[in-house]
């Protein structure tokens, strides 16, 4: 799995970092979504589902590799 963010399109809820802080975080002056791993281990990989799922922005995007 590779994992692709769209800062642009992100909104800073916030809902990527909850689900999974091994790979979402924040950047800390405007909240702005920042990737701290492109390709998660499996077993992450259900919870970045998850993020992508509940991401208001649709600023996730996930690669199957
Ligand atoms: S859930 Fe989406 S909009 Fe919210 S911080 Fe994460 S990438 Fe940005």
């Amino acid at each position: 799995m590779r994992v692709h963010i769209d800062q642009d399109k992100c909104c800073g809820a916030g809902h990527c970092v909850l689900a999974a802080p091994e790979v979402f975080d924040q950047r800390d002056e405007d909240g702005i979504v920042v990737l701290l791993d492109a390709e998660p281990p499996a077993e992450l990989h259900q919870a970045v589902r998850e993020a992508a799922g509940v991401c208001p922005a649709a600023a996730i995007r996930l690669e199957l590799v």
